[in-house]
């Protein structure tokens, strides 16, 4: 396997344009952003920067694709099989997607193979067996009406989506979009497009019709708002940023009321109690839910509490773990953390470990850039014990940093564990059956993990509550946001 990536490691990657009405087309105004590799620094290749006129384009192909019914009035069998063979064909280019992917935003390719094709062709696998067995309803109505329920499509689904796992999450919208009929206008994010261009491709050779999938590529604050504020646009579904999801809120405010799906941030907390079953296993397992992709993970356990009584030496044992990390070259099958995905954030990354430092945090592993002669983006795995009041223990920093915090019993346990304005994932470790089912109905959070973390399947719905957003991906219920419920009133 690896000498296979070795082969792909060095390809060059043509200049890429959007993808629009089943073509690549340049930005109208020919603007384009360099593409930098965050394994060496080095570009890569060049993306188009997509303006408002390149959005106004794609949207208008996705509304005419729709309005045509070519996909959205083709039996759901029909469409399963296009759907079915896109995942053949994500399968087929598994480890050219994996590596082009790993190329541009730096994720270890054992677990980007896993995540990245594995995941996407799985959720285009999933989508395309349930659609052709959702039905509509018929209302328990008085014996001379009949009320029906149908479900139909919303119409035109646009798609924002981060750089972390760009395949993967964008087939959790994509593939459920799709599935139900829609036509979908998606901007990748900057820092990992190539990945969803190629699969724009795939798409079209598995007979997808022209305009029914577009992709701009492009800067959040022009491409994105420009997405935000179109009033063609049906409904919005976001995975990204606290800040960005506010943007969104308000541009479908000034625009068309559209509907905001937004799949936010985390400060995940996951809490080992002294009666845990296996406490080197949970120190292993707490130490890579962190650390893997270098804690660019939206559901990663940043927030590491520990009961007191096990505290120092079980915080060492993560310790222990997160300093033999290897970390380093993305493309090496046994790379266990890549690079952080670009410039900007590896700055901002060491930017929360020199603040933990200034607020008295104790550092008791990592904290610096390692690996520059490479030219890439590398941080170590970094532990600090920190108190609840510290920034580290509250804001999400997206990177390899974990924050450690002791506590006594559960009620502090779940104090602190409920003490951010986040709700994604956590963790609760405890042989007490009790214990573990009150904690899961006390934490705040869209999924609590016990005796394990990182569990993750097409068939399970993942989201937030609090800041961390509203609806789901993934599961029968991510359906919910691209079908439309439509009454009819019959009298008979
Ligand atoms: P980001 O919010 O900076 O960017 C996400 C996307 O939004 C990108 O495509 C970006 O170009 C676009 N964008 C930026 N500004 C915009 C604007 N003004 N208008 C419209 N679009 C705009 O996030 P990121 O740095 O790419 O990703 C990291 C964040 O994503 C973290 O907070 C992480 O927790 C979150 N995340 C959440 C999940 C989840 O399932 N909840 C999964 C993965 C990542």
């Amino acid at each position: 396997m690896q000498e296979k990536i070795e082969a792909l490691r060095n390809r060059v990657i043509a200049p890429q344009a959007l993808f629009i009405d089943g073509a690549f087309r340049e930005a109208e105004s020919g603007a384009t952003l360099d593409v930098v590799s965050p394994i060496d620094g080095r570009r890569l290749t060049t993306i188009a920067d997509a303006g408002a006129a390149d959005v106004e384009r794609a949207v208008k192909a996705a509304r005419a694709a729709f309005e045509k019914g070519r996909w959205a009035k083709a039996a759901p069998a029909e469409r399963k099989k296009v759907l079915l063979r896109i995942a053949e064909l994500i399968e087929k280019h598994a480890l050219e997607l994996a590596v082009l992917g790993v190329r541009d935003n730096g994720t270890e390719i054992a677990m980007a193979l896993k995540a990245e094709p594995g995941s996407a062709a799985g959720s285009f696998r999933y989508y395309a067996e349930a659609i052709d067995k959702v039905y509509g309803e018929i209302a328990p109505t008085a014996g001379d009406i009949l009320g029906l329920v149908h479900r139909e499509p919303v119409g035109v689904v646009g798609a924002i989506v981060p750089w972390n796992f760009p395949l993967m999450i964008g087939a959790w919208k994509i593939a459920p979009a799709l599935a139900a009929g829609n036509s979908v206008v998606l901007k990748p994010a900057e820092a990992a497009s190539l990945s969803l261009l190629r699969l724009a491709e795939l798409c079209a050779e598995a007979g997808l019709p022209e305009g029914v999938f577009n992709v701009v590529t492009g800067r959040g604050a022009v491409t994105g708002e420009a997405m935000g504020l179109h009033p063609d646009i049906d409904v919005l579904v976001f995975t990204g940023s606290g800040p960005v999801g506010r943007r969104l809120l308000e541009y479908s405010a000034r625009s068309n009321l559209k509907r905001v799906y937004l799949e936010l941030g985390g400060k995940s907390p996951n809490v080992v109690f002294a009666d845990a079953p296996d406490l080197d296993r949970a120190a292993k397992v707490s130490a890579y839910g962190i650390f893997r992709n270098s804690g660019q993970v939206c559901v990663a356990g940043s927030r590491l509490l520990v009961e007191r009584s096990i505290a120092g030496e079980f915080s060492e044992k993560v310790a222990g773990i997160a300093a033999a990390m290897k970390v380093g070259d993305p493309l090496l099958l046994t790379t266990e953390a890549g690079a952080v995905s670009s410039e900007a954030q590896l700055a901002k990354d060491l930017g929360f470990a020199e603040q933990a430092l200034c607020e008295g945090a104790r550092l008791r592993t990592g904290g610096r850039r390692i690996l520059a002669e490479t030219g890439g983006f590398y941080m170590e795995p970094t532990v600090f014990d920190v108190t609840p009041g510290m920034t580290l223990a509250r804001e999400e920093v997206f990177g390899p940093i974990l924050s450690i915090i002791p506590f006594d019993g559960e009620e502090e346990a779940l104090r602190i564990a409920n003490g951010t304005d986040y709700g994604l994932a956590s963790a609760v470790w405890t042989s007490n059956l009790s214990r573990a089912h009150r904690m899961v109905r006390g934490i705040r959070a869209g999924v609590v993990h016990v005796n394990t973390y990182g569990g993750a399947d097409n068939t399970v719905p993942l989201g937030g509550v609090g800041q961390s957003g509203n609806g789901h991906d993934k599961s029968l219920h991510a359906l919910e946001k691209y079908l439309d419920l439509k009454t009819a009133w019959i009298q008979l």
